[in-house]
């Protein structure tokens, strides 16, 4: 897979005129009066044009729509048509989005980029009568929005051919994903040919989207233009080096020592952070477990006691901590090192928010996680700092217990750890409003990634 980072590529597509764009195109996006391209634009429409396949990510609100819909139609014209003959335009471009909302705004985009083309276009969705889509569909046209469940039904009724697709769009593909889409998507993409050109945007490369374009796109070109892989300054970093069976008693050590107010330990695995707060407990802790096997109820009031000052550990998994804003966290533990690199950079990033000072303390069995450990150090360019755990007496008398094989009380904990089934997924609901918060920041940056607009 060609990477491209945007820091990588200085001299990228200062205008419009460099793409070679259809003199049509070109003109749109004068009329709508676009400077210049966007970081995103700037990467994926030279790469699109090609036909080549790409997997975008970039921060909502930075143009994802014209650095996908600006080469599929100057792919298309060659092909448009006058004709008012339905046969002369078949559905040749299929964008899916995952929200009726979007589909809508997607569509109104694609209609602006190809207002002076013959190119036409309609938007599908539920909630609304099928009967005015059909007759649009019926009238043909070369792109198509759609929402993936509308688009399902209007198949099975036959009212729409997918077999001259050339381009496919997953737009939003990790929203999609969230919603649950993955079967669905799998049907439609079954009916469109093989052979085709395949685009997907995303807000990050998550593992459960690259899985995604593994399974739907073919060599893709990954464009990045949010850098995820900074770390703020305001956190400081260190590693303890604690074999797995001593790490329990290792952060209950560090938990006191530090007697931090508000502090976030991850573990890896739902079933891991709820005997990892029970262990704590015992322990004279106030520690609470927030994950995804809990009721959303649950897990508002955890959140709440944990802002409330009630709890002092929130023992987290990855997922259930995404977007968490809590001003007073001091420490973030890393109980485990996550798999993913980029989860590293969101943990840590639960402290040292709004210029306050933070601490991110990882305790790392440095056999059983040397990929991992690498891997962040890689992403984050730079070595974590390796200090010696607290020495307490009994935790003295774990690593001694654990470095001649001998069981500490939790047999469960005690294992190194491995990849488990009940790592942690998508949750719909949570991650969804994460997103609709971001939104509003995103949206905000465009001002100033479009120069002031
Ligand atoms: P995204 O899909 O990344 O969330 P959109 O494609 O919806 O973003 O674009 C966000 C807004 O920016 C839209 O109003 C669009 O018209 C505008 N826009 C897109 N590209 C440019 C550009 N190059 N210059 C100025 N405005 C742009
Ligand atoms: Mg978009």
């Amino acid at each position: 897979m060609t990477s491209i980072a945007s820091q990588d590529n200085p001299e990228s597509i200062q205008d419009f005129q460099a793409f070679n764009l259809h003199p049509l195109l070109l003109q749109a996006v004068e009329k709508l009066g676009y400077q210049k391209p966007t970081p995103i634009q700037a990467q994926a429409i030279p790469v699109a044009m090609q036909g080549q396949d790409v997997m975008g990510a970039a921060q909502t609100g930075t143009g994802k729509t014209a650095a996908f819909v600006l080469p599929i139609l100057h792919r298309l014209l060659p092909y448009a048509s006058t004709s008012v003959s339905p046969a002369r335009h078949p559905v040749r471009a299929l964008i899916l989005t995952p929200t009726r909302e979007l589909a809508d705004q997607v569509a109104e985009s694609v209609r602006a980029y190809s207002q002076l083309t013959p190119l036409r276009s309609t938007v599908l969705f539920g909630g609304v009568d099928m009967q005015g889509q059909t007759e649009a569909l019926r009238a043909g046209v070369e792109v198509l929005i759609a929402t993936p469940g509308r688009l399902l039904d209007h198949m099975e009724q036959r009212h729409v051919v997918l077999s001259q697709v050339s381009v496919l769009v997953l737009d939003e593909a990790d929203r999609m994903l969230d919603m649950g889409f993955l079967p669905d998507l799998t049907r439609i993409v079954n009916a469109v040919p093989k052979a085709r050109q395949s685009l997907l945007f995303s807000a990050t490369f998550s593992q459960e989207i690259r899985r995604l374009s593994r399974r739907f796109l073919h060599q893709p070109v990954e464009i990045e233009v949010a850098s995820r892989n900074t770390t703020a300054d305001t956190v400081s970093q260190c590693l303890l080096e604690v074999n797995a069976r001593a790490k329990q008693q290792v952060l209950v050590d560090l938990l006191k020592e530090k007697s931090w107010t508000q502090v976030i330990v991850f573990s890896n695995t739902r079933a891991g952070a709820g005997r990892l707060a029970r262990h704590l407990q015992r322990q004279g802790l106030k520690a609470e477990a927030i994950h995804g096997d809990k009721n959303q109820t649950e897990r508002m009031r955890v959140l709440e006691a944990f802002k409330a000052e009630e709890v002092s550990v929130l023992v987290a998994t990855d997922v259930a901590a995404r977007g968490l804003d809590i001003a007073g966290v001091a420490g973030v533990i890393n109980f485990e090192l996550p798999f993913h690199a980029e989860d590293y950079v969101h943990r840590i990033g639960r402290t040292g928010r709004a210029g306050a000072k933070g601490e991110a303390i990882s305790l790392v069995d440095t056999k059983a996680e040397a990929r991992q450990l690498a891997d962040i150090e890689a992403l984050i360019d730079r070595s974590i700092e390796r200090q010696t755990p607290p020495s307490s007496a009994a935790s003295q008398r774990a690593t001694a217990l654990a470095g001649r094989g001998t069981t500490s009380d939790d047999p469960i904990f005690s294992q190194p750890y491995v990849p488990q089934a009940d790592n942690e997924q998508a949750e719909p609901a949570r991650r969804r409003s994460a997103q609709h918060r971001s939104e509003g920041a995103a949206k905000r940056s465009v001002g100033i990634l479009l120069g002031g607009k």
